[in-house]
């Protein structure tokens, strides 16, 4: 396990060589430390970044160059693959079947944007007609400088792979803060990286606190652009610094997202996507399904299979077999949506399932699965994101009122519909208020299709060609044709 801070290809302790305590969930205990940067720290890693950016000749590269080191990095993961996930099970608590499929997304986001990076190569401009035939002109892309990326402790390497990946893919440096709760696999990436042969100060690794590291980046004049992920206030605290001096910023923030079943749907498979719209990843999920709203005609049915399905989850540490709940990430974490449930049934909610630390569990951050129903519409349990496996669920009688209810919302990040009628479906997932539509299902994401939220679930599109355009500034080059004359001035 590393410990050290990852800048200008070395690896150093913090300026004051202080660090923080790393804390296995399942079991609450303190197995490591780990470097916490100081504001003096990122300013040497931000300025690797620059020299590696504005003199060494990172976006000098062709695309094929790059798209080496981020098909060996790839390589890398998946040849670490087990172990990696090891890690991300006694540092964030998810189930180990689950921190597999992560390490194997974050590998294939590596060589999706290897691919993209060479498609730069083929397209690098695209020629404009212009109204004046004695000009010509064309678009050319060009990456946007040094990227400050910040990230959340849901997945922790993932996370890391969709802002390195096409940061580095189009030709941009990057300094990554990891959350300090999940830093483990973020080192193991750039020990990764190292081992490719990526050239010092392209990818700088700090760790360390959010107030710390997390501001010196986002207060840093040499970062040209911050990509976050994590909570609302922490986006809006991002937006205000970056307007500072006019850093690009893109982030993906929370939700509260719906998922609608109509009553001709199978209950059996609305039950099974509702349960993964929520309980995975402990529901820690920011596209999480948290509101479900149901067609009455169903409602008792399903609400009954529901919990009895839900009561058949198997809680335990991530790394015993057969186990689908682990712990939450944190006791902070634990103890927030513990006080989200209380605060619900005070609010006048009925908790049917759950609620409650699950027997037998004295130690590590557990929570059984939990669902609500007869929530308010106005109380936070409805409106808020709680980030945990805690479901609200209200029945609806017509597809207009459960647009309306589904969309009443400050966030828009994801939705979801259920319904053996394709048209209708299609009716109501045109009517979302949200970046992310899911049609008979909930969760599935794919590397190649675009995601980020409406409202205030974010600015910018993460993932697919979307993500990549995220680090890419574009610059017209207008040419005035040899032999012509301007004659304003000069007849
Ligand atoms: P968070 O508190 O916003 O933290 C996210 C990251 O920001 C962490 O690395 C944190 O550092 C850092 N940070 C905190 N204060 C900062 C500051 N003043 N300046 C710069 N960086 C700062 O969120 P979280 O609790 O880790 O994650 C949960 C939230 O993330 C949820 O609300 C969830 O919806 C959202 N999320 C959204 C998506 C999405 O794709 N839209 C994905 C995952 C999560 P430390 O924590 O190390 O102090
Ligand atoms: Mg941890």
């Amino acid at each position: 396990m590393r410990s050290e801070l990852y800048i200008d290809g070395k690896w150093t302790p913090a300026a004051n060589g202080r660090t923080f305590d790393v804390v296995n969930p399942a079991t609450e205990e303190m197995f490591h430390k780990i470097a916490a940067a100081t504001a003096e720290d990122v300013d040497v890693a931000v300025k690797a970044a620059r020299r590696a950016f504005d003199k060494d000749g990172w976006p000098k590269l062709s695309g094929a160059q790059r798209a080496k080191y981020l098909r060996a990095i790839a390589d890398g993961i998946r040849a670490r693959q087990a172990e990696i996930a090891l890690l991300e099970v006694i540092d964030n608590g998810k189930p180990f079947p689950e921190a597999d499929w992560d390490i194997a997304d974050a590998a294939g986001c590596f060589d999706f944007y290897a691919g993209l990076a060479e498609q730069l190569d083929n397209n690098p401009e695209e020629p404009i007609a212009l109204s004046d035939g004695r000009f010509t002109s064309k678009a050319v892309k060009e990456p946007i400088g040094v990227a400050g990326a910040i990230i959340p402790w849901n997945y922790p390497l993932l996370m890391a792979a969709w802002k390195v990946a096409p940061a580095l893919a189009a030709g941009c440096t990057v300094v990554l803060k990891p959350a300090e709760v999940t830093s483990l696999t973020a080192l193991e990436l750039a020990a990764i990286a190292d081992e490719t042969g990526l050239p010092p100060g392209v990818l700088n690794i700090v760790t360390g606190s959010g107030s710390i590291a997390g501001q010196a980046i986002i207060d840093h004049k040499g970062v040209d652009k911050i990509a976050f992920t994590g909570s609302g206030p922490v986006g809006s605290k991002i937006m205000a610094a970056a307007a500072r001096d006019i850093k690009r910023v893109s982030l993906e923030l929370g939700g509260k997202s719906p998922f609608v079943v109509f009553d001709d749907a199978d209950i059996d498979e609305a039950v099974e996507w509702i349960m993964f719209g929520i309980f995975w990843n402990q529901g820690q999920v920011c596209s999480a399904t948290s509101r479900v709203l149901v067609q009455e005609g169903i409602y008792d049915r399903l609400v009954a299979r529901l919990i009895e399905e839900t009561k058949k989850i198997k809680i335990g540490n991530g790394l015993e077999e057969g186990v689908l709940l682990g712990p939450l990430v944190s006791k902070r974490q634990h103890e927030q949506v513990v006080a989200a449930i209380e605060a619900a049934k005070a609010a006048g909610a009925t908790v049917a399932c759950g609620g409650m630390r699950p027997e037998g569990f004295d130690k590590g951050y557990y929570l059984e699965p939990t669902i609500l129903t007869g929530v308010p519409l106005d109380s936070d349990a409805w409106r808020d994101e709680i980030f945990g496996p805690v479901l609200c669920i209200r029945p609806f009688s017509t597809e207009e009122e459960a647009i309306e209810l589904a969309n009443d919302s400050r966030f828009g990040l994801a939705a979801a519909v259920m319904s053996k009628d394709d048209v209708r479906a299609e009716r109501v997932a045109a009517a979302f208020r949200a970046g992310i539509v899911w049609i008979n299902c909930s969760q599935p994401t794919f590397t190649e299709a675009p995601w980020g939220g409406y409202k205030e679930s974010g600015i910018g599109r993460e993932l697919g060609r979307w993500g990549l355009e995220n680090y890419l500034e574009t610059k017209q080059i207008t040419r005035f044709a040899t032999g012509e004359k301007w004659g304003w001035y000069i007849k």
